[in-house]
């Protein structure tokens, strides 16, 4: 899964992407409101955290330029700003949820993760396809109620095609889904990390469609 941060508070900014990393996410941060925009258009996320206050170009009217280009993903307003009415102007701008600053981390991470399941169509925390079982609030995956050691990338490889389980997910969109922009991307990769789940879950679990991406069976 892949956030974009933006806020133009450095401090708090940090401490967002390793809150949303230890959640199993990887992050973009935006610190002004031009670049959150051309991330926000051009880059795919499975969740955005939006500052209201920007340099640039403020929250609410990036949120609505995204809307109005077709831009769905899960978007939560993060902001000083707690009267009734700014809410009510942000969800109404097409926010999914709206946290006001000051706020408990792990409420926040609580939120994140029910928009993203919510934006997958799923009710629940954990997911279970056969004998395996993925529970997105601690990032603990089973195989037969053994638990199983992954690593970070192995679980949001495994949890983004266990959101779109039963769905062909190609390798250009698992790749956008799990590598931050900065990262070094490499479709052999993918490859290597495919090989260590089948390792790790057994073989048939994640199925290749030649040419077309990988499924995970429901
Ligand atoms: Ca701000």
């Amino acid at each position: 899964m892949r956030a974009l941060i933006v806020e133009d508070h450095p401090v708090l900014a940090a401490q967002l992407k390793a809150a949303v990393a230890d959640a199993g996410f990887v992050a973009d941060c935006a610190s002004g409101g031009e670049e959150a925009l051309f991330l926000g258009e051009t880059e795919a996320y499975d969740v955005v955290i939006l500052d209201l206050g920007l340099p640039e170009v403020d929250g609410l009217s990036i949120l609505t330029r995204w809307r109005a280009t077709g831009r769905a993903m899960p978007v939560l307003i993060l902001t000083a700003r707690d009267g009734w009415s700014d809410k009510v102007a942000g969800l109404n701008a097409g926010a999914d949820d709206y946290l006001t600053k000051p706020f408990n981390l792990p409420e926040l991470i609580a939120r994140l993760r029910a928009l993203v399941r919510r934006a997958h169509g799923h009710a629940q925390p954990v997911i279970t396809l056969g004998a395996v079982g993925i529970d997105t609030t601690t990032q603990q995956v089973t195989l037969a109620g053994a638990p199983v050691r992954l690593t970070a990338l192995e679980y949001r490889l495994l949890a983004y095609l266990a959101l779109r389980s039963g769905a062909v997910v190609s390798k250009t969109e698992l790749t956008e889904h799990l590598y931050a922009q900065d990262f070094d991307r490499d479709s052999n990769t993918l490859e290597v990390i495919i090989a260590r789940l089948r390792k790790k879950l057994g073989e048939g679990r994640i199925e290749t469609l030649r040419g077309q991406g990988y499924r995970l069976s429901r």
